[in-house]
């Protein structure tokens, strides 16, 4: 049985389904769930104009256990594609749990009153998911998600020892507004006024915010300035990469958007922290969430690409071997094909591709995993048929030899 349950009909719950539909081989009967039932709908239309294919739809709030659990057992999917937000990570495995259906997510657990990202909370599923026979795919995004298979499929197919791992995040889109963020705006800022981390030589290493900056030319987007950041598939890369001495994540960001980041510290706008505010608590970033342009909608006025890759440095049969794999996607591309920016569809493609492994049997046992812990090839392989073909070469750029 390949029925789906996706739950979160945003940006990215737009693209999966999207995804889903042109695939009817794997994905057999399709449903969307979210909190407002009128943003499924609005998918469901837009799928069946596109496909012809029948999506069916329902409201369900995800924090809640017991609303899951019957929204499971009347549709009785075979997984859930998790594409709310990190909020409901948890709850939605507890759902799973107890109604004995496989689950998949692009982004850890957060909770929602403490920018903290790390997969301690959903790792300490492994043994309920391993005894119910369940899997739980983790990340099946692009960062954390495709990043990690990059990772894997360099590591499996190039190196015995992977030293120098860098991991490339540029977003070359322009949606002419003075700010925006491309996904979930809360989600986005969280992570990026965070203080930055590395991993080095088995310890990790905090630095400021925007600490450290190198600039590189993007193939097919032009030259950037990339910042250091933490990112969340650097834990379990971690773990599960061999013999890793340092590895790091870039994020591109042009200068307006830090402009306005700053001033939102500056005020506090972007605090998690609740404030009084005419006799009501208001969180002041969901505030300005609410406040900013809905990332579900930059699709139509999105131009540009994003470039995101990883270059490993290590060694093959005790030889020095440098590699670069790397995906270009265009905005308008993927609108056209899915009504959404190039955001949300790095993100939606691999969680159809992850869902697509687990149905088909590529990847399917039970406990809970990260994606480079699976044979990286036919993912990889679905990753060139499904709309995000990459590119793999030799290469002698060292990020450390960059300017800053
Ligand atoms: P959006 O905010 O556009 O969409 C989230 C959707 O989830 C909304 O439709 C929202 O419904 C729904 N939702 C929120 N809370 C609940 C709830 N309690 N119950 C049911 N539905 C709920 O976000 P995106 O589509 O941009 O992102 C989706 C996920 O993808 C996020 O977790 C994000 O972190 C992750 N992501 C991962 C990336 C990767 O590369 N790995 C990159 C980008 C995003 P409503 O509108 O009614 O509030």
């Amino acid at each position: 049985m390949s029925r789906v349950l996706i739950i979160g009909a945003g940006g990215v719950g737009r693209v999966v389904t999207h995804k889903c539909a042109q695939n009817p081989d794997s994905f057999s009967d399709i449903w969307l769930a979210s909190r407002t039932l009128g943003k499924a709908d609005r998918i469901a239309s837009e799928v069946a104009e596109k496909t012809g294919r029948v999506v069916h739809t329902a409201a369900v709030d995800a924090n809640l256990v017991p609303e899951l659990v019957a929204l499971i057992k009347q549709v009785q999917p075979f997984m859930i594609i998790n594409v709310a937000l990190p909020y409901q990570d948890l709850t939605i495995m507890d759902a799973c749990l107890q109604t004995s259906v496989h689950y998949l997510d692009t982004a850890n657990y957060e909770p929602l009153d403490e920018a903290k990202f790390e997969y301690s909370w959903q790792w300490a599923y492994r043994e309920r998911f391993e005894k119910a026979g369940l899997m739980a795919l983790l990340g099946s995004g692009f960062d954390p998600g495709v990043t990690n298979v990059f990772s894997a499929y360099m590591q499996k197919h190039y190196f015995d020892t992977m030293d120098y791992v860098d991991i490339l995040d540029c977003n070359g889109g322009d949606h002419g507004y003075a700010f925006a963020t491309n996904f979930n705006p809360e989600i986005n800022i969280r992570e990026v006024t965070s203080n930055g981390r590395y991993f080095e030589n088995g310890e990790w290493i905090e630095t400021a915010p925007m600490q450290f900056k190198k600039q590189f030319d993007f193939d097919q987007v032009g030259p950037k300035n990339m910042y250091l950041l933490y990112h969340e598939e650097m834990e379990s890369l971690s773990v599960n990469l061999k013999g890793v001495k340092r590895m790091r994540f870039w994020m591109t960001f042009g200068d307006a958007y830090l402009r306005h980041l700053e001033v939102f510290r500056n005020i506090g706008l972007d605090s998690v922290e609740p404030i009084e505010f005419e006799g009501r608590k208001i969180v002041p970033i969901q505030f300005l969430k609410a406040l900013l342009p809905d990332p579900a909608n930059l699709g139509p006025r999105t131009v540009g690409k994003t470039n995101i890759g990883v270059i490993c440095r290590g060694t093959k049969n005790s030889k020095p071997v440098s590699r670069y794999t790397y995906n270009i996607c265009d905005h308008q591309e993927c609108y056209k094909e899915t009504n959404a920016q190039g955001v949300s569809y790095t993100t939606g493609v691999p969680a159809m591709i992850g869902a697509m492994m687990m149905i088909e049997g590529h990847w399917m046992k039970p406990g809970v995993y990260n994606m480079e812990e699976f044979n990286p090839d036919p993912f990889m392989a679905a990753l060139n048929e499904q709309g995000l073909p990459w590119t793999d070469i030799e290469t002698d750029i060292n990020v450390d030899s960059l300017p800053e």
